[in-house]
Parts: structure tokens; C-alpha cells; sequence
């Protein structure tokens, strides 16, 4: 499903997602990502949806929700890649403006360098941009981008576009254990932050399984200490996103599966909150193991906790 939810969000509410590109079509391969290695790696921008599609499934979630009476506080784009990456971006969010709903974009930035990109991220209401690194060996260690992406025109992009932008501009960082959360490299990404004067700066840990299991999230004192560094050199309003929060007000449909399908397609939903789900509607937990051995989804432990994700790799239809 192209449109999704919504999902809770600390920093967006409830919002519905829009996955406008296919699963892991990135310009990134993140050490980080919840969705597992990019396999469809590049940088040219291109059409994935016709934009029309993407009304018609917004308009059906809509629908929905109107009936149940849900309330709406975004969509987001949020997709199984980058968003960026599609050429009718822009188009998109000018037919979404017809539902008078705010419109999120979050992105890895790495193709803000380009007038097309800018000018579709401006018309969005919030846009987020990953600054994981600024000096380029961790960037490269962390999200081991394209081979012909270069940093220094990503953040020339970020800084032109901050100047400019009328809407709300956040940073993501993400903090993985030993890789970018030591003092040297939080100080460059907060002199950086101190340029762009995001509304907000958000430091980010791991909270669902990530593509390299070898990896760690920060731990609290890295996360704390990182975010007081930021704040003094920069001057931004920081605030950490840790996932150890109770993520409460996913929706799902009558159609349950097809809802955890398209949810844990970009976010992996955790066994409790799936149990929760099935336990308010009375649906009994047999589905979740057909869904396993039709492998139409893959379950993962991460910290302890069990986690379901779509299965990207199967391509049969519910
Ligand atoms: S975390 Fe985002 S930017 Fe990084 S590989 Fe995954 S989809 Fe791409």
C-alpha cells in the first residue's frame, strides 16, 4: 500500500504515511536501517507512482478515518527509501494540499544539492534532513552513500536550502555506538547545526532492528553528553528521540493485515503492540503465524524485544 496508517509520532502526531518509493530504492545504505541493506542503490531522480495513485489512496485513507472519526496531523513521506528519489515529489504534495493537512517530508538529504530536489522539499510544511556526520569518513563509515554522491555538495544544499525554506527545518543525527558519537565528531556536526539553526535538532538511537546486526545504539551518556555539546556549540533546541517510549495509536483498519503489512513495511512493529492490536479487535494470533509462514513478513530480536517487518523480498500480493 502507498498510503499507510497513521503511525504515532513523537515529532508529527498522527500521521499517514506516504510511501511513494519502493522497498529500499536509496541513495544511502545506512549501517542503521531498519529495513535492511539498500539493494537498489542510486541517484537518479524518476517516476515509481503516478501521482494521481497516490490522491486515490490518500483519499480512500481519508475516508476511513473521517468514519471513524480519527483525526489527522500530517502526511509524511516516509517511505521504504528516499524519498527525494521521486521526480513527482512535488507534483504529489501540490494534490495532497487539497485534503488541508500538513505535509512532512523526511529526508537523507543527499539530494538537496539539486534545484529540482529544493523546490520540491519547498513546498513541503516540515522537512527533516540526516545529518548522521560531517567529516567524511564516518558519514561514509555510517551511511555509505553512492559512489558519486560528495558530501561537501549535500551540505552546501542543506545550508542554501535552510536560508531560503519558509517551513519547519529539523536534523536528524543518529547515534550509533563508537562510530559517530564520540566528541570530535558530535562537535563538527554541531558547528554544522550552528549554520543551518534548525528549528529543532533531533538525536536518534537504533530502536528497531538495524541492516547490520553488529551495531549498537548509543548508550544514554553518549546521547546525553552528545546533546549537550550540540545545545552549547550550536545553540539548538536538541531533543532525544530514544524509542523507549510506549508507542501507542497505530491504526488499523478492519483489515488488519493488510494494515500491519504496509505499516511494517517502512516501520517495524514491535510483538507487544501487534498483540495489543489483535487482542482489541478480537483477531486471534493465528494470523500473525500464517503471515510468518507465508513469509509475507520476518520477525527479528533487537535489544531483547521481538520485532515483525514486512518480508521486502516477497513480491506475492495479499
Ligand atoms: S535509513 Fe533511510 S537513508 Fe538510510 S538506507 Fe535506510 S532508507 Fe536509506
Amino acid at each position: 500500500m502507498i498510503v499507510y496508517g497513521p503511525v504515532p509520532s513523537r515529532r508529527l502526531g498522527h500521521s499517514i504515511g506516504i510511501n511513494n518509493i519502493p522497498p529500499k530504492t536509496c541513495s544511502y545504505s545506512c549501517i542503521y536501517c531498519q529495513l535492511g541493506r539498500t539493494d537498489r542503490m542510486q541517484v537518479k531522480r524518476r517516476e515509481f507512482y503516478k501521482p494521481e495513485e497516490i490522491f486515490h489512496g490518500a483519499e480512500l485513507k481519508i475516508k476511513q478515518l473521517n468514519s471513524k472519526n480519527e483525526h489527522v496531523d500530517y502526511f509524511s513521506f516516509v517511505p521504504d527509501g528516499e524519498p527525494t528519489l521521486d521526480i513527482n515529489l512535488g507534483t504529489e504534495i501540490d494534490l495532497l494540499r487539497y485534503f488541508d493537512i500538513k505535509i512532512a517530508v523526511i529526508t537523507n538529504a543527499s539530494l538537496i544539492w539539486m534545484d529540482d530536489v529544493k523546490e520540491d522539499l519547498m513546498k513541503a510544511d516540515w522537512v527533516s534532513v540526516s545529518i548522521d556526520a560531517v567529516d567524511e569518513d564516518t558519514w561514509r563509515k555510517i551511511d555509505r552513500p553512492h559512489g558519486s554522491l560528495r558530501q561537501q555538495d549535500i551540505f552546501n544544499g542543506i545550508i542554501e536550502f535552510s536560508k531560503t525554506y519558509k517551513g519547519t527545518l529539523v536534523t536528524e543525527t543518529m547515534l550509533v555506538d563508537g562510530v559517530n558519537d564520540h566528541d570530535a565528531c558530535i562537535k563538527k556536526v554541531a558547528e554544522h547545526l550552528g549554520v543551518i539553526h534548525p528549528k529543532k535538532a533531533y538525536l536518534l538511537v537504533p530502536t528497531r532492528p538495524p541492516a547490520e546486526n553488529s551495531i549498537k545504539r548509543s548508550s544514554r551518556e553518549s546521547l546525553v553528553n552528545a546533546a549537550e555539546i550540540i545545545r552549547s556549540i550550536s545553540g539548538a533546541h536538541v531533543e532525544c528521540i530514544t524509542g523507549d517510549e510506549k508507542e501507542e495509536g497505530f491504526f488499523f483498519s478492519e483489515d488488519i493485515v493488510n494494515d500491519l503489512l504496509s505499516i511494517s513495511s517502512v516501520h517495524p512493529v514491535r510483538e507487544d503492540i501487534v498483540n495489543e492490536i489483535l487482542e482489541k479487535r478480537n483477531v486471534d494470533k493465528a494470523v500473525i503465524d500464517d503471515l510468518l509462514k507465508r513469509d509475507m513478513i520476518v520477525e527479528f530480536l533487537y535489544e531483547g524485544k521481538k520485532f515483525y517487518r514486512k518480508n521486502l523480498k516477497n513480491k506475492q500480493k495479499t
